[in-house]
């Protein structure tokens, strides 16, 4: 009976030693129809957007397979809060093929829920309007922001409904399907190298290293034993480059296993992701990560420096000693802290280096998180108060004050004085770049968003999606696109969290 109630309760992953993927076949849904496209990769990859419906949408939701494709699903393993799980895989992922892009490189298409697929353990393969609105919208609002990131092509409803176990809104319930065409040069994570690692597969551990090495790292030459030492220290410099520029937008993952880690440095499977809205290292938009905020804002580099090691432990059956990786991971380290350190230049409008600029520039993040204020708005006006700020006889605090209130959480009720201090010694150095006053204002609009995909506006999108409206979605997907642009008919996406979204599900937890 208690098979007969619930017959894949004992089902296992299937295991397939000594396999890189596996060939799947998209499931068809019901009514395949475009949502949502974004025009840049389409231009990438030589498509135009296609009507709501057809041939090409049906492609987009998993209805069809041309004689071309060979679909696929990937084998890989990975660290999921810091233990080995074993096989994990491609569970709603499924690969279409390549398309040559515009930029001459080779670009792969994956649909995201799509139908299960031989990694799918017990779920569904299957995705949620609400997951893939997520997805689709902040890939290009990253892609926008100058972050290392895959791509997303597509958004197509299903036409059917998607149960999840969890509660969303108070009530578990069903919501509409949806599936995300995603895009990137590859797919392939650090947990690609460690199931292959863990199961003592040498020869294929060789050989997807050989094909990534061949495929995405030309330059590092042919593939022998010096070469996969050059090739983690690339691999560790790229990642190091990815956290740097989510520590400076305030972008959180939310879920660094090492499945999620893509080989190629990009920012790769957009879940319980988040923005930081008051400056808080310890914030997590990911509710199962309450009890220990291991994957929280401010972890991020150390988090990405672990995973690091888990991928050198993976490799080294590739190199004469393990040991000889390591270097890789201090040069991490050093990497993560000068792209962050320039990045931040960048954003405060300072040039030329001065004895006393590190010292400055260490000083504000305690700053920041002592007084919690949004930093996507106190970037933003403080570059824009840069004229007044150094015109002769200027009133520092009176042009200063009004950056931090525009930027602070007031309900927070924390003291801003730490950053009215940092601030003042700031000005003291901004005054002493030669560049006219005008000049540093526009380097530093071009350094600091004005429009960053808030928590609260992905989940209004969302919500208006599920009644059928897609203006919100469209709206935002557009202004996303130019984020360092005034755009003065949608001021308003560029306004602090409004005090309801602080505690509604979806806004500011997952
Ligand atoms: P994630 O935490 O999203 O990185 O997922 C971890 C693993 O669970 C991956 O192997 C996913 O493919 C798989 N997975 C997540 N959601 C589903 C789903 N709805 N159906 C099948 N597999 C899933
Ligand atoms: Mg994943
Ligand atoms: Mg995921």
């Amino acid at each position: 009976d208690a098979l007969r109630a619930d017959p894949l309760r004992n089902l296992q992953p299937r295991q397939v030693p000594g396999y890189h993927y596996s060939p799947v076949t998209p499931t068809a849904v019901p009514d395949p129809r475009l949502l949502a496209w974004a025009d840049e990769v389409g231009e990438l990859l030589g498509l135009s957007r296609p009507p709501e419906r057809g041939p090409a949408v049906d492609v987009l939701g998993g209805n069809l397979v041309t004689p071309s494709m060979k679909p696929f699903a990937a084998r890989y393993g990975g660290h999921q809060f810091g233990s080995w799980a074993g096989q994990l895989g491609d569970g709603r992922a499924l690969a279409l093929g390549e398309l040559p892009g515009t930029d001459g490189r080779s670009w792969e298409i994956q649909l995201k829920g799509a139908g299960p697929t031989p990694y799918s353990r017990r779920a569904d393969g299957r995705a949620v309007l609400r997951s893939s609105v997520r997805e689709f919208l902040c890939s290009e609002a990253m892609h926008h922001l100058g972050v290392p990131t895959t791509r997303a092509l597509s958004l197509v409803a299903t036409g059917d409904e998607v149960v999840r176990d969890m509660f969303y809104n108070g009530n578990a319930r069903p919501e509409p399907g949806a599936v995300v065409a995603r895009v990137a040069p590859s797919f392939v994570r650090f947990g690609n190298f460690q199931i292959l690692a863990a199961h003592g597969e040498i020869e294929q551990l060789r050989e997807l290293a050989d094909f990534v090495i061949r495929g995405y790292y030309p330059e590092l030459g042919a593939p022998a034993p010096e070469v996969y030492l050059r090739w983690f220290q690339e691999i560790s410099r790229r990642t190091a480059v990815m956290v740097a520029h989510w520590m400076t937008v305030g972008f959180v993952h939310g879920v660094m296993n090492t499945d999620n880690m893509s080989i190629l440095g990009l920012t790769i499977d957009y879940g319980p992701y988040g923005w930081l809205e008051p400056y808080d290292p310890d914030w997590t938009p990911n509710t199962t990560d309450f009890a220990t905020h291991r994957y929280a804002f401010g972890q991020q580099p150390r988090v990405a420096l672990w995973n690091l090691m888990m991928l050198a432990q993976a490799l080294g059956p590739l190199v004469p000693d393990v040991q000889q990786l390591r270097p890789a991971l201090d040069e991490y380290v050093a990497v993560f802290n000068l792209t962050r350190q320039q990045l931040t230049r960048r954003k405060l409008g300072l040039t030329a280096e001065q004895p006393d600029d590190a010292a400055l520039l260490e000083a504000l993040p305690a700053a920041l998180a002592a007084t919690q204020v949004d930093m996507t708005i106190f970037f933003r006006q403080l570059a824009q108060a840069v004229p007044a700020l150094l015109a002769p006889g200027a009133d520092e605090a009176g042009t200063l004050e009004p950056v931090l209130t525009a930027a602070a959480y007031s309900e927070l009720g924390l003291d801003l004085q730490p950053l009215r201090e940092w601030l003042t010694g700031y000005a003291a150095r901004l005054r002493q770049e030669p560049a006219a006053p005008a000049e540093i204002r526009a380097g530093m609009l071009g350094a600091n968003p004005k429009y960053v995909l808030r928590n609260y506006l992905a989940q209004q999108a969302i919500e208006a999606a599920e009644q059928g409206d897609l203006s919100v979605l469209h709206r935002l997907q557009q202004v996303l696109r130019r984020p360092f642009d005034e755009q003065p008919e949608h001021e308003e996406l560029a306004a602090r969290r409004p005090a309801w979204a602080a505690s509604k599900p979806g806004c500011a937890t997952l």
